[in-house]
């Protein structure tokens, strides 16, 4: 057994706009199942992971109680938290309700409600790196150049060999990712991911290798993907 406890800390709390379905794109069917119960059941499976916060819109938790939580029995589920306006607000929200529970050694992985597809050698892989490091990013390398365009003109084509596209989850000790994000918070520093707020700070993220299939789920598009790719992963397990 770990000397501390990994928490899953998974922020839901989007609108969920760009589907254009009439409910929340996290609770579409993927493969039978809610898309953001499809996420919690990879950590309520996995025996490394002790508790799950969820972070859902204020109006949605009766909802989300209901067809989410009880209709997966999910166990691990131990608080819901009401989002904020940004992702970073929402994740906040969600570490201050860990206080309560989370000791500053404990590993929280952060991970988007709506990407599905992690599996458990991610989750495993992180809780090692963050419990060793700063923070742990699972992240894949780019596949295309990038550039980097200012009115329309290219200014820049940064090195491949140094990119690569985060995802999450995002796996930090709980003391030094809940300064961190209390601090930005109170500099008026705004970040796209939770890394980038332990980066403003010096903190040295490592990179888990992620997996190009680890997507989220913002479009239709993204959901006939991962239709697919669930289907190829389910193949691949019972080979
Ligand atoms: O908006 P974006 O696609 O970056 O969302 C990534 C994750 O963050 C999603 O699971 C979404 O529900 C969550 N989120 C949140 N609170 C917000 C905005 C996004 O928890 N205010």
């Amino acid at each position: 057994m770990l000397p501390f406890k990994s928490i899953a800390l998974i922020p839901a709390a989007g609108m969920g706009k760009r589907m254009g379905a009439s409910i929340n794109k996290q609770y579409l069917q993927l493969d039978g199942m809610p898309i953001v119960a499809r996420t919690i059941s990879v950590f309520e499976k996995s025996p490394m992971i002790d508790a799950i916060y969820l972070v859902i819109p204020a109006d949605e938790i009766p909802y989300c109680r209901q067809h989410v939580i009880e209709a997966g029995k999910f166990q691990k589920v131990v608080a819901i938290i009401p989002g904020g306006k940004e992702r970073q607000n929402s994740v906040l929200n969600g570490l201050n309700a860990m206080r309560e529970y989370a000791s500053d050694n404990d590993v929280v992985l952060i991970h988007d409600g709506v990407r599905p597809l992690v599996t458990e050698d991610m989750l495993i892989e992180s809780i090692t790196t963050a419990s060793l490091h700063d923070g742990a990013l699972v992240a894949v390398p780019v596949k295309d150049t990038i550039k980097t365009v200012k009115d329309g003109i290219v200014s820049d084509t940064p090195t491949r060999e140094s990119l690569w596209h985060a995802q999450t989850p995002q796996s930090f000790r709980f003391g030094k990712i809940h300064a961190a994000h209390l601090s930005a918070e109170a500099d008026g520093f705004s970040g796209t991911d939770d890394a980038s707020v332990v980066e403003r700070n010096g903190g040295k993220v490592h990179i888990v290798m992620g997996d190009y299939r680890n997507i989220k789920i913002t479009t239709p598009e993204d959901l006939i993907m991962a239709e697919a790719f669930l289907s190829a992963m389910e193949r691949e397990r019972n080979q």
